[in-house]
């Protein structure tokens, strides 16, 4: 494996266990056979509508749920796990290397904690440091670096605004310097005001402490003026996935498309033909067959009813899975 690559996931699945009584062995596939590379000092986007299958994803890579199938590999230059199998020394080390940023700063605080205490509690869950001046050490470091006033520490959460909040979150889950830090949904609560100082600050974040995000958000919009590379998930299924400048100048999958014709400001060219997205995502318990996305594609065809398509090369780094995204290109 290429030595730039932190994360990489080859035929990646997550199945829920579900149901009750006779039905208790049934399994919720709602991520189902994900390759993904995330390099180095990325910022890797993971967009799709709610229940695609973008949180699973997220908490697999930080082993928050479990992996039931495929593999998946961290390395970071200094260690190099099998994310399927790991013993519990390397599991504690990786909470340590791989945090989360929550979607909501108001049920991510205890409301009892001061903000000081709310920061140093992953440092003392996982014994980082050895004495309390330590810790505060590491608090008012991180704390300054998310530009929370130092004064703060000493209040409770509830006294901050959505934005604030979301700073003393991040001030947590960076604590332990990590490496890889999923983000999920880590604006979406947010004013869109305010979106963009945190997005500015996670940029900034990224490069002063070389961090690795998985950025996930359900709008394209958001990811745009993040992300250096996007992967685009239905259903359990990544559909594409290119750079970033790529994906948005010629996005080939129907559904990325319709993605973006959701947001016209983004697709200036295309607004006199923009395709809705008509319907629902189906269940992950009752999945289409062929192509999951193809119930709702304009551009529907018997192949796409009985065969599923698998991702292919399109353009460089720009991977599509779609059966007739070639004759498409001539349609627009
Ligand atoms: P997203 O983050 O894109 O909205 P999720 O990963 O949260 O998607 O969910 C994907 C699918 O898995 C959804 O159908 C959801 O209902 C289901 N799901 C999520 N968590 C669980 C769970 N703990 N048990 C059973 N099903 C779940
Ligand atoms: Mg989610």
């Amino acid at each position: 494996m290429s030595d730039d690559i932190l994360i990489s996931a080859a035929g990646l699945s997550v199945g829920y266990k579900i149901g009750k009584g006779i039905f208790q062995h049934s399994i919720l596939k709602a991520v189902d056979n994900v390759s993904i590379h995330i390099k180095r000092g990325s910022f890797f986007g993971l967009v799709g509508e709610s229940g695609s299958g973008k949180t699973t994803l997220g908490r697999a890579l930080l082993n928050a749920v479990p992996i039931t199938g495929g593999n998946a590999t961290y390395d970071d230059g200094d260690v190099n796990y099998d994310l399927t199998a790991l013993s519990k020394d390397e599991l504690g080390d990786y909470r340590r290397r791989a945090q989360l940023i929550f979607q909501d700063p108001y049920a991510a605080l205890s409301p009892r904690m001061t903000v000081r205490d709310i920061i140093a509690e992953p440092l003392e869950v996982m014994k980082i440091t050895s004495s309390r001046q330590e810790t505060d050490e590491r608090v008012r470091e991180i704390a300054a670096r998310c530009r929370l006033n130092l004064e703060h520490l000493r209040r409770f959460p509830h006294a901050f605004s959505g934005g604030q909040r979301q700073r003393i979150s991040i001030a947590r889950a960076l604590v332990s310097r990590p490496q890889f830090i999923v983000a999920d949904e880590a604006v979406a609560a947010l004013d869109v005001s305010i979106q963009a100082d945190v997005l500015n600050l996670l940029k900034q974040l990224q490069g002063e402490m070389d961090l690795t995000f998985m950025f996930i958000s359900h709008d394209l919009s958001v990811v745009a003026h993040t992300c250096d590379h996007v992967a685009v998930m239905y259903l359990g299924r990544l559909v594409e996935t290119a750079p970033t400048r790529q994906l948005f100048a010629a996005p080939k999958h129907p559904y990325t498309k319709a993605l973006f014709s959701a947001i016209p400001s983004l697709n200036p060219d295309d607004r006199g033909r923009a395709q809705r997205l008509e319907g629902e995502i189906p269940s992950p318990t009752n999945q289409p067959s062929g192509c999951k996305f193809h119930t709702r594609c304009p551009h529907v065809i018997d192949r796409c009813r009985s065969e599923e398509p698998q991702l292919e090369t399109a353009d460089g780094a720009h991977e599509v899975a779609c059966h007739r995204w070639q004759e498409l290109l001539k349609v627009g």
